[in-house]
């Protein structure tokens, strides 16, 4: 491989591969069906575009990114490769200059994007300019079921019996389910040689917290990071709005970004963020797969991700550069019913809801873990050898206590309702608050009544909180939110088993108890 060595560094700059692209990109330009799976950063555009240029004819790849692409194309024509892209952002003119590079040979890399397959003439045009490799780029986007799906994805199979050359595909997240529709939409079924690089992300420092205040938590997060550019990612376009203006009343630049702005805005904000140093931009998820921005400090997320792998992807935008970076992510028990929500109401068939729970509750895992952070997290990537020491459990270990008889009081007071409210409701059984509610229910002649004393309400919270992060009690959307219990509490009823909490929202009252409100 000594003509790629010569490349890699005449081409590309580079002294010397990164872990695990070099035997990617032998098995790519020996012609073999890759599947390669890199964590954002690892640096997998090199794994297609050097094989191209070790190989006669063009190599079409294919992107979601129209941005993306053409600054591939751009820093490309500047090493001196031939290479154009077909998109809809492109001028007749340059059209016409890749049309004439196709016809005249000359062409090596062609980017289009997926849309683009829907014309018959392309796979027509295609056939005929000798295409001898298929290069997809975020194959991730061929998985109905993924975040980020795009029909038109689903084409390339097609493009690849048709033209019947080889295919690599590459993506950032891929779980075992994932993997195995890429396999099956891209590949008809074949199992391509995979390769799985490693998921760590080593620079990246990880962190949760409870929401208390969240603002607050936010402005003082980035407060502490003044001049450092950032993420702050929102669950809803208002507060991607409020934040930002919060960042800026507190002397910060910060622009916020969501999808109901016009297209001309937001590009502009993806311009001045990709190019100013220390902007904050507060976004919705629709900011980020466009993002390559090598410096971004940190990444805090404003509310809980939708699942580990949204979680995964979005901090994985920090860091890029390998150069230390933070990351704080939220959570309360609104966000857990909401996430919840969103699944259960969702036109998923039941199987995959299922599945998207599992994917949530690995998130809430993470979020209430009692070690360290990044063994659950890459454990679900099916990593098992994990060092850490950069994430806020390795930093300060977390106090826990058995919190078994605490779970086994709120599940009684859930029971004893027949399941049919929320955490406010069963604490005010708990606490023996005579409520309205409590009045009106007769619920102050339960036996749970009152037998909660030894926590405050705020304490009792942080338990149903940390109780629907272990899966034990899970809120019901047809029941207005009701907390019921899942299978998992079984054992901990039964006193069959016992669980640990964390101590640190949960002191022991006494001679703090707060009164309840
Ligand atoms: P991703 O895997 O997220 O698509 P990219 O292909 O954009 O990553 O690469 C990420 C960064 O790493 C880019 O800035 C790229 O120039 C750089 N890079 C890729 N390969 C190497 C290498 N062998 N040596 C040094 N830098 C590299
Ligand atoms: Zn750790």
């Amino acid at each position: 491989m000594t003509g790629a060595a010569t490349l890699l560094r005449d081409v590309f700059g580079f002294d010397g591969f990164r872990p695990g692209q070099q035997e990617i990109v032998e098995a790519v330009t020996e012609g073999e069906n890759v599947l390669a799976i890199m964590p954002t950063g690892g640096g997998k555009s090199l794994c297609f575009q050097l094989p191209a240029l070790m190989r006669e004819g063009v190599t079409v790849v294919i992107s979601p990114l129209i941005a993306l692409m053409r600054d591939q194309v751009r820093s490309l024509q500047e090493a001196g490769v031939a290479a154009g892209a077909l998109t809809s952002g492109n001028t007749p003119e340059e059209t016409d200059a890749v049309w004439e590079a196709l016809e005249a040979g000359t062409l090596k890399l062609l980017y289009m994007a997926p849309e683009r397959l829907a014309a018959g003439s392309a796979m027509g045009m295609l056939r005929r300019v000798g295409v001898n490799l298929i290069a997809v780029d975020e194959a991730h986007c061929v998985s109905q079921w993924g975040h980020d799906f795009r029909p038109d994805y689903l084409r390339i199979g097609e493009l690849r019996r048709t033209l019947d050359v080889p295919l690599a595909a590459f993506t950032a997240t891929a779980d075992a389910e994932t993997q195995a529709e890429i396999v099956e939409k891209l590949f008809d079924g074949t199992p391509p040689r995979a390769f799985l690089r490693g998921f760590d992300r080593p620079n990246i420092h990880l962190a949760f917290a409870a929401k208390n205040k969240p603002r607050d938590q936010i402005l003082a997060f980035a407060g502490a990071r003044r001049g450092q550019s950032g993420i702050v990612y929102c669950g809803t376009r208002a507060k991607t709005e409020g934040l930002a203006k919060a960042l800026r009343d507190q002397g910060q630049e910060a622009l916020h970004y969501h999808g109901g702005m016009e297209a001309e805005d937001r590009r502009i904000a993806e311009r001045r963020f990709q190019q100013e140093d220390g902007l904050i931009v507060c976004a919705t998820v629709a900011f980020g797969m466009g993002v390559d921005k090598p410096d971004i400090r940190w990444v805090a997320h404003a509310d809980l991700p939708k699942s580990i792998e949204a979680y995964y992807q979005e901090i994985g935008r920090a860091g890029r550069d390998g150069a230390p970076a933070e990351t704080l992510t939220l959570f309360g028990p609104d966000d857990i019913r909401l996430r919840r929500a969103q699944i259960d109401e969702g036109l998923a068939p039941p199987e995959r809801r299922a599945a998207d729970h599992g994917r949530l509750n690995a998130l809430l895992g993470l979020a209430e873990a009692l070690e360290c952070r990044r063994k659950p997290l890459l454990g679900y990537f099916d990593e098992t050898e994990v060092t850490c020491g950069r994430c806020d459990l390795c930093d300060n270990p977390a106090e826990v206590f058995d919190g078994t008889t605490a779970v086994r009081k709120a599940l009684s007071a859930m029971l004893r309702t027949e399941e049919w409210f929320g955490a406010g409701h069963l604490i005010d059984i708990l606490l023996g608050n005579e409520t309205e509610k409590v009045r009106q229910r007769g619920h102050q002649s339960l036996p749970t009544y009152g037998v909660g004393g030894e926590y405050s309400r705020n304490e009792w919270q942080a338990v149903f909180r940390q109780m629907m992060g272990h899966d034990l009690v899970r809120p019901d959307a047809e029941r207005h939110g009701a907390l019921r219990m899942t299978d998992a509490a079984l054992p901990i009823l039964r006193g069959e088993a016992s669980i640990n909490l964390r101590r640190d929202t949960i002191k022991a009252a006494g001679a703090n108890r707060r009164p309840a409100v």
